[in-house]
C-alpha cells in the first residue's frame, strides 16, 4: 500500500478526471484506487504533468518511511540509542533524566525513554511521534538553535519534499484553521502554544514544539477582499542538525493528522 497517500482521493485529485482510460483502468478513479494500493504507478496516466510525478516520486525514492522501512530505521535508532549515556545527554537534547529515563517534552507534554529506546507517554505515541524523537535522541547536536524561521522548501534537504509538505501538511492544517474557528486556541491550550509577534504580516502566529529543539512557526493569513486565507509552517534553520527530513516531515504530516482529529471532534 503507498503510504504517501492516506487515501485513493488524495491521488484522484491529481487526475484530469477524463476517464480516458490510457492507463488500461475504466475510471480516473480506479486508477487512483491503484497507486493508492500499490497495483499501478502515477506515472502511467500521460496527463499527469512532470514535475507532479517527479515529486511524489522523488519522495517515494528517497523516503525510507514506507511501514518497514520505518521499522528497520527505529530499531536502528533503538540500537544506537542503546549505546548512548542518556544522563549525560539530556541537557543537550533539552531534557531531563530521572529514575532511569530521558525525559523529553513532545508538543508540551512529558515522553520518558529507557535506555532500550522503549517509551513511556501518556499521549497517544503512534509512528509520527516515535520515529521523529528516536531520530532526535541520536543526531541532536549539543548546540544551540538559530533562532531564523525558514519555510520546509529552505531546509537544506526541503526542495525535493516540499510539494508532498505542501499537501500532506500545510494544506490539511489551512483547511482546518479554516473550518474550525476555535483551532488555534486549542492549540494554545492543549499543547502549550505561544503565541508570537506577527511574522511575514500573518493574522496569526503561534508557536509550538514538537520536540525541545524543533520549535514550530505556524502562520496563518485571514481571506481578504477575495484572497483566499493563508498557512505556512516555518522551522528554525538549523533544524536538520537535530532531526533528519524524513522526521520533519513525519512531525508536519502527524501534527496535521491530529489536528484533524481535534476539529472532528470538535464537530467541524
Ligand atoms: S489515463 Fe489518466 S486521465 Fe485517463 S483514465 Fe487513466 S488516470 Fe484518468
Amino acid at each position: 500500500m503507498s503510504s504517501y497517500f492516506r487515501n485513493a482521493m488524495e491521488v484522484f485529485k491529481l487526475l484530469n478526471k477524463s476517464n480516458c482510460k490510457e492507463c488500461f483502468k475504466p475510471t480516473c478513479l480506479a486508477f487512483a484506487g491503484s497507486v493508492f494500493k500499490g497495483e499501478k504507478k502515477l506515472e502511467e496516466c500521460p496527463y499527469l504533468p512532470a514535475d507532479v510525478i517527479a515529486q511524489f516520486k522523488d519522495a517515494q525514492q528517497k523516503s525510507p518511511i514506507t511501514d518497514q522501512g520505518a521499522l528497520d530505521m527505529m530499531e536502528n535508532y533503538r540500537k544506537s540509542i542503546a549505546q548512548i549515556d542518556l544522563e549525560s545527554k539530556a541537557q543537550a537534547l533539552g531534557g531531563t533524566f530521572a529514575d532511569g529515563r530521558l525525559v523529553i517534552k513532545v508538543m508540551g507534554k512529558n515522553v520518558s525513554i529507557d535506555q532500550h529506546g522503549k517509551i513511556f507517554t501518556d499521549i497517544h505515541a503512534n509512528q509520527w511521534v516515535v520515529m521523529p524523537l528516536l531520530n532526535y535522541i541520536v543526531q541532536c547536536k549539543d548546540a544551540p538553535i538559530s533562532g531564523i524561521w525558514v519555510p520546509f522548501r529552505e531546509l537544506p534537504s526541503g526542495r525535493s519534499w516540499q510539494g508532498l509538505f505542501e499537501k500532506q501538511c500545510e494544506e490539511l492544517i489551512k483547511k482546518v484553521a479554516d473550518t474550525y474557528p476555535g483551532f488555534f486556541q486549542q492549540i494554545l491550550e492543549l499543547f502549550n502554544g505561544k503565541e508570537v509577534e506577527k511574522h511575514y504580516k500573518s493574522d496569526i502566529a503561534l508557536v509550538v514544539y514538537p520536540l525541545p529543539k524543533i520549535p514550530l512557526l505556524i502562520c496563518y493569513w485571514l481571506p481578504e477582499d477575495g484572497i483566499d486565507s493563508d498557512l505556512n509552517l516555518f522551522f528554525d534553520a538549523k533544524t536538520e542538525d537535530y532531526i533528519n527530513i524524513n522526521s520533519i516531515y513525519a512531525i508536519g504530516a502527524g501534527l496535521a493528522r491530529m489536528f484533524e482529529k481535534i476539529a472532528i471532534n470538535h464537530g467541524f
